[in-house]
This record gives C-alpha cells, sequence and structure tokens, in this order.
C-alpha cells in the first residue's frame, strides 16, 4: 500500500553514502561519489521514503559487488520540473546483451550455474522494478561488457513547496497552512 510522507531526499543520499563508505571500505580504489543537483530545501519532497531508500540499496549493492575497480557514483537530476531521474552508475563488469532482458525477472542472474562466482537471490532488481512502477516511475538500464553499466529510474517529483503554492492558489477563501501542508 502506499505510504507517502514528506522527507529530504539529499539527506536520504547522504546516509545511504556513509552505510555504503562504511560497508565497503574493504574495496579501496574505488572512487565512490554522490551527485547532488538540487538545493537541500528543493529536495524536501513528498514520496514513498522506504521504497526510495530500497531501490537505491538494491541498486547500490548491486554496484559494489560487480565493480572490483574504477568508481560507483549515483544520483538524481530534475527533469522538466515534475520527474527526478535518479542513477546509479559503476565501472564493473557490464551485462551481456542477451541477458539483459532477464534480469529483472525474479531469481535471475547472468551466471545461472552452482557454482557461480557471485552471491545473491536474484531478486534485488525484480523488487526494485516493482517498486519504482508502483511510485509511478520507469526503470531503465545502459551498460557496456567489461566497462560498466548505469541504473536509471524516475519518481514524479512533488516538492512540498510547490505542493503549498498550489493549494494556496486553488483554495483561497478558508487556507489554512498547516491543515493542508501535513499529509
Ligand atoms: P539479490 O539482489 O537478491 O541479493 P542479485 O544481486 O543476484 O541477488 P539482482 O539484484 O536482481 O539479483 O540482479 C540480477 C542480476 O543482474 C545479478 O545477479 C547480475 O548478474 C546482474 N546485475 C545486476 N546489477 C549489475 C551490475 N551493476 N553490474 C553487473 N551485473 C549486474
Ligand atoms: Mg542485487
Amino acid at each position: 500500500f502506499i505510504k507517502e510522507t514528506k522527507c529530504f531526499l539529499n539527506i536520504i543520499l547522504d546516509e545511504l553514502f556513509a552505510q555504503f563508505s562504511r560497508e565497503n571500505s574493504a574495496d579501496d580504489g574505488i572512487d565512490f561519489r554522490v551527485n547532488k543537483t538540487l538545493s537541500d530545501e528543493e529536495t524536501l519532497v513528498i514520496t514513498e521514503e522506504r521504497k526510495l531508500r530500497q531501490i537505491l540499496s538494491n541498486l547500490l549493492n548491486n554496484a559494489f559487488k560487480f565493480t572490483s575497480s574504477g568508481y560507483i557514483e549515483y544520483g538524481y537530476h530534475l527533469i522538466d520540473n515534475n520527474f527526478l531521474e535518479f542513477y546509479v552508475q559503476d565501472s564493473g563488469i557490464g551485462i551481456q546483451k542477451e541477458k539483459q532482458e532477464i534480469i529483472f525477472e525474479r531469481f535471475r542472474q547472468v551466471e545461472e550455474t552452482f557454482t557461480r562466482k557471485y552471491g545473491g537471490t536474484g531478486l534485488g532488481l525484480a523488487i526494485s522494478k516493482g517498486f519504482v512502477e508502483l511510485m509511478g516511475g520507469q526503470i531503465r538500464m545502459e551498460t557496456q561488457e567489461d566497462k560498466g553499466t548505469t541504473f536509471y529510474f524516475t519518481i514524479p517529483y512533488k516538492p512540498v513547496g510547490s505542493e503549498a503554492k498550489i493549494i494556496k492558489s486553488t483554495n483561497k477563501k478558508n487556507y489554512k497552512w498547516d491543515d493542508k501542508l501535513i499529509l
């Protein structure tokens, strides 16, 4: 079910950055970066915070699992003022062309033998895709074997600031800031 709250995107990104830096301190040599393109105030949004955190965690988990050197970068851009496009980019092993469709399916992995090198259950991307779609967005991927992979996903951009403005202009008579702003 849907549970939207107000939250600061930049804070979520910073917290994930701290967590993944801590957990992957052994992977030195990887340049790990976060790219925040809006001011902190502009990232006060209405969204399903837990789903968003889960999607980003799943993608960052994969990025660290499949990258042994180079860099991992994640961040977001605002598109047409009404969608946020997040990305998680790595310089890891990449994904073969013929596998690019199946990895979003449940329990599917590029290497499906019992002796495979990388652990996991093959659920992370299926869950992420489901969550993105429930939130009204789309997920896609660009990858090149041995060069790296970038996952992109969109969600609607619902800043608290503009929400307040819209309510104000459509409901001038008995407008009460607090009543309308709290969701
Ligand atoms: P789980 O997430 O359940 O622990 P998993 O990581 O294997 O297991 P998914 O996150 O769904 O499952 O990813 C499916 C498969 O897609 C991976 O096993 C891997 O083969 C491929 N894959 C996903 N992300 C990347 C990436 N960044 N680089 C290379 N391959 C990837
Ligand atoms: Mg995974």
